[in-house]
Parts: C-alpha cells; structure tokens; sequence
C-alpha cells in the first residue's frame, strides 16, 4: 500500500476513523498552515502538519459544522487565520479541546456531506497534510447522515444533571471558581490581542490564591490552563466538588461605545432575561459550545432538563442572587462596577439547581481603561481582595441563618 496516503471514502455516513501511524515519534504534531480551496460544488480545507496524525471527521447540525479530532498538535498557525470565506466554508478555528486533544472546527453555510478526509503523510519537500472535502446536500440528506455516524465523544451528554453529594456537617464551604472560555474558545478579545480566555484565568489564579489563604474554604477551579471545558462539563464539576457556591469568571465586549462603557457586571441565571444586554450577553456566553464544537442538546432534553431544575432551584436561585449582591456590594462605591443593577438571562453554565451559581464580567475588553486594569497583576488583587469579602460575606449570612 502507498505509505503516503490513508483515505476513507464517505461510505457509512460523514465519520472517519483513520488508523495510527505506525510513527512512533511522541512528539506533537505542528500545525503551520492552512488554507481553503475551490468552490461551492466542492470545497477543500487543508492543514499542514509536521507529521501525520489520526484524525476523527464529523458532521454537527444547528448551526452546520465539521469537526476534525486529533490527539495533540501544536497550533503555530499564521496570525488571523480562519477568517476568510470560500465555497461552502464561512471560518475555521483550532485550539486545545481538552488535554491531549486537540480540535479544528470549520463552519459551514448550508447542509453539506464530508466527502473525503484523509491525512497524506510527508513526501520530498512537502507537509504531512490533512485535507478534509466538503461537499453541498439537501437538508434531509444531512439529517440523515447525520443520525448514522452520531460523534463518538461530544462531551455535552444529554441527562439533566445529578444532585451532590451532602457534605459532611463539618466540611469546609467548597468553591469552585470556573475560568470562562479556554483552548479552542478564546472568548472575546481587545483590539490588540487580548484574549478573555487568558484574562479570566490570571484573574481566577489569583482569586485562588487568596481565597485558600485563609484556610476557610475548599477551592477548586474548573480549568488550570488554556483547556476548552463544555458549558455543561463545568456545571457537573461544581457538583461533583459539592460545591457551596460556584463564580464563572468572564470580560465582556461592548464595541458601540468602547470608551464609556467599562466596568464589572454581575449576572445571575432566570429564565426570562432582565434585559436586552443580558440576553445578548448570555447568547454569546452560551456559544462557548458551538465554537468548540460541541454537540448541543436536543430541544426536548432542554425542556426535560429545565423542569426539573425548576422544582429544585427555587432555593437555590435565591442563594445565587444573595451571593451576587453580595459582589455588587463590595465593587460598588470603589469605581469598578458598569452598573449596580442585578441582571439575569439563561446562562448555560449557571444552571446547576443545586449550586448558588453567579456569573461575573469582571470588565470590557473593548474599553481600553479596563483592558490596562484586566491584565494588571495589583488591579486583579485589589478586584480579587473584593470578591473574597463578597464570599466571606455571603457565607456568615448563612451560617448566621443557620444558626437561628
Ligand atoms: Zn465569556
């Protein structure tokens, strides 16, 4: 067989498994390159890697995707690639998935098939290059196809998630603190580079420190480096840590008015959204997953889910909006908050019902001022000193109510 080439023609639906390489070099593939080629009856995606790598190609529906799996590679791609549109293909990005799996995913204008994906291995001056070709469909056909070759890990699950365990009557209060974004999602970024993703990390790193330090609390985050975690992936770590309080940690992108609108925004989950910014915000907050590439749940299993979480968040909710006051308390007055208002909208990451769960902007990306403070060392103190109080704060209120 021509060492050179491992293609699998679409015959069981638009999933490809290609075989390892019998290569047994451990480091990361590099990725140094990729470009589009012809048109809307068949277009072409093409990387170019250090060396060939397994690949896993499939299909995702609502809004139309490819995404291409593959253990690990080393993204040292051309700045600003991914944005140019060609044939069926609108962008592309890359990124770490999760450890050790590394993810490409290609947005696609209209239903479509993959109609090859194969990895070519190195040859005289040329890359080992992964091209992968899409080609138009009708609807019903990708549907279909769609349903044959569901992915095999989309890390999103379907089933509404599990109460936590009790914690013992002594235990420290667990909080886990979730950067937003990470990996393949860079979140928002500032017209000079700065990525959310990168921002919000410091910033809980930080807030880790200091929450730890005084022994009063169990901390836990859910991502220590730039790894992409599904909304719902975080939602389950915060229950499985038995959390007692869970912050999502997120900078905010206002391009209308980027000189004036700055500052710290803190958001609570509801059904209805209190405002249209906040409903806007949770939209873009919620894409996470889309960018990422990961399958969202079905209509009905959101319903399903979202009735039970009813009838065991009430409580909960409350406990969410006290903890949230309690960090507009403490922003409020030192210049660091955009509005005093609580806002509320369907945040995905916030629906644990068992969890009091609260999501903050800690700034504009857009607003040049609160880029300076977002990627200051003593600004990320001072603001991390504040929202340690706002948790102090929030847990004598309900060890004095318990006690009375
Ligand atoms: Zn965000």
């Amino acid at each position: 067989m021509p060492a050179w080439v491992a293609a699998l023609m679409l015959a069981a639906g638009p999933a490809f498994l290609l075989a390892p390489t019998a290569a047994a070099d451990s480091k990361p593939a590099v990725a140094k390159d990729a470009r589009l080629a012809g048109d809307r009856e068949r277009t072409r995606f093409i990387a170019d890697l250090s060396k060939k790598v397994e690949v896993h190609a499939f299909a995702l529906g609502n809004p139309y995707r490819v995404i291409i799996d593959a253990p690990d590679v080393s993204f040292q791609m051309p700045a600003g690639l991914g944005k140019e549109t060609r044939g069926l293909v609108t962008a592309y990005r890359y990124g770490l998935f999760a450890p050790g799996k590394s993810r490409i995913v290609i947005d696609v204008s209209g239903p479509f098939l993959i109609d090859k994906a194969f990895v070519l291995e190195p040859r005289d001056d040329q890359p080992a290059r992964l091209v992968v070709d899409l080609v138009p469909t009708d609807e019903k056909t990708f549907l279909a196809k769609l349903q044959e070759s569901k992915p095999q890990d989309t890390s999103a699950g379907s089933a509404p998630p599990l109460p936590s365990p009790a914690p013992s009557p002594d235990a420290k209060p667990v909080v886990v603190l979730d950067p937003g974004h990470g990996g393949i999602d860079p979140g928002t970024k500032s017209a000079s580079g700065t990525t959310e993703k990168e921002v919000v990390l410091a910033f809980a790193k930080i807030l880790k420190t200091k929450l730890g330090a005084g022994g009063r609390y169990e901390v836990h985050m859910t991502r220590e480096d730039d790894t992409f975690l599904p909304l719902r992936e975080r939602v389950a770590f915060a229950q499985k840590q038995g959390a007692g309080l869970f912050l999502s940690i997120h900078a905010d992108y206002f391009p209308d008015k980027p000189e004036i609108v700055r500052g710290a925004t803190v958001y609570t989950l509801s059904e209805e959204a209190s405002d249209q910014e906040a409903k806007d915000l949770a939209a873009k907050e919620n894409f996470s997953d889309v960018i990422a590439g990961v399958e969202l749940p079905s209509d009905s299993d959101e319903v399903l889910a979202n009735i039970l979480i009813d009838l065991a968040q009430r409580e909960t909710q409350n406990r969410s909006v006290v903890f949230a006051r309690s960090i507009v308390g403490e922003l409020a007055g030192k210049g660091r908050l955009h509005t005093r208002r609580l806002r509320s909208a369907g945040f995905r990451v916030l629906k644990a019902p068992d969890v009091p769960s609260v999501l903050l902007e800690l700034g504009f990306l857009s607003n040049p001022e609160d880029e300076k403070r977002l990627v200051s060392d003593p600004w990320r103190e001072r603001m991390a000193g504040s929202v340690v109080k706002a948790i102090d704060g929030y847990f004598a209120k309900r060890l004095a109510r318990n006690r009375f």
